[in-house]
């Protein structure tokens, strides 16, 4: 079985990022691009706060980018996922959808994944009009009425870039206040669009499979009114869970699935294993902040082989 010196997990700004540093190093990396080529940045729409695009770019063209930059200095990219790693043994054992291989470091950048209500009826209607992503299903929506769940930043990023094409864009939100910061609440406020309803929680999306979404039954947390009102689809924006199932009781995380990093550091509770990224950020989750940990990752990961 091939030992490689660096295996990097995830091709998100975290993973690239990582590549980048570890092949000018001459460390031969291969990247496993992971179930999401590219990231959660390919499913959003502009970026506006990655430095160095004064005028923005649009998340996928930026991960092609970050791709481009890897590879030109001798990254190996194979598109499959890893399913099962064993971290007890060096060199680590690291299993693809088709391959196998033997690491000497691991950077783990696997990011982290949309969160969804978990009720059967919006489960019912995945991709049947519920979506987690308004970038890749906002188009099916031209002139219609839409409805998007969340108050943090993405809920509102979510529900300006809807207005492109439906109709009406209505939020639900479970509180009277918003998470999402002073910039996007205004964006979301000022747009004509856009609609609101507070205090309450989504109990069933309507409809069936043949037909679509036809609406949803909401509950307004403070009275207990149930109301049904129509919609066409159904947009989840209200967070996301780390991926991190085949790390579990290999490496220390918290409570919430996230892998713990020695503060200021990259690495794990498993030497020559470092974590970059989503995966281990519960708190800042930038593309820019991904990056620089998938750098912090790269020159840790060469330290060590150094070592
Ligand atoms: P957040 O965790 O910030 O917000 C999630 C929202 O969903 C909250 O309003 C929360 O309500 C609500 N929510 C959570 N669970 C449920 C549930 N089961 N039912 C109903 N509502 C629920 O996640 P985001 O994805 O919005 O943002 C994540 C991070 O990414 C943040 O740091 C954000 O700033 C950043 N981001 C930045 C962007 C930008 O700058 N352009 C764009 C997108 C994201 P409650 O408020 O009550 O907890």
């Amino acid at each position: 079985m091939d030992i490689r010196k660096v295996v990097i997990l995830g091709s998100g700004p975290a993973g690239y990022t990582a590549a980048i540093y570890t092949s000018r190093a001459n460390l031969n990396p291969l990247l496993f691009e992971g179930s999401e080529p590219g990231g959660q940045l390919t499913i959003t729409t502009e970026v506006e706060n990655y430095p160095g695009f004064a005028e923005g770019i649009t998340g996928p063209e930026l991960m092609n980018i970050f791709k481009l930059q890897a590879e030109r200095f001798g990254t190996e990219i194979i598109p499959e996922r890893v399913v099962e790693v064993d971290l007890s043994k060096r060199p680590f054992y690291v299993k693809g959808d088709n391959s196998e291989f033997k690491a000497k470091t691991l950077i783990i950048s696997t990011g982290a994944t949309a969160l969804w209500l978990g009720i059967p009826s919006e489960d019912k209607l995945r991709g049947y009009g519920v979506s987690a992503c308004a970038t890749c299903d906002g188009f099916f929506f031209q002139n219609k009425k839409v409805l998007v769940i969340g108050g943090g930043d993405t809920a509102m990023e979510e529900a300006v870039f809807l207005t492109r094409f439906a109709s009406e864009v209505r939020v639900i939100h479970r509180r009277d206040a918003l998470r999402a910061s002073k910039i996007m609440q205004e964006k979301a406020f000022t747009n004509e669009k856009i609609s609101f309803i507070w205090d309450s929680v989504v109990e069933e999306v309507l409809g069936e499979r043949e037909t679509g979404v036809q609406g949803v039954r909401y509950k307004n947390v403070k009275t207990g009114e149930l109301t049904n009102e129509l919609f066409d689809g159904v947009f989840l924006a209200i967070g996301y869970v780390p991926n991190t199932e085949i790390f579990k009781g290999q490496l220390d995380m918290d409570e919430n699935g996230y892998i713990i990093t020695r503060p200021g550091s990259a690495s794990t509770s498993v030497k020559g294993v470092f974590a970059a990224g989503d995966v281990q950020d519960r708190v800042y989750r930038q593309a820019i902040t991904a990056a620089g940990t998938g750098c912090m990752a790269a020159l840790e990961a060469e330290r060590f082989l150094g070592e």
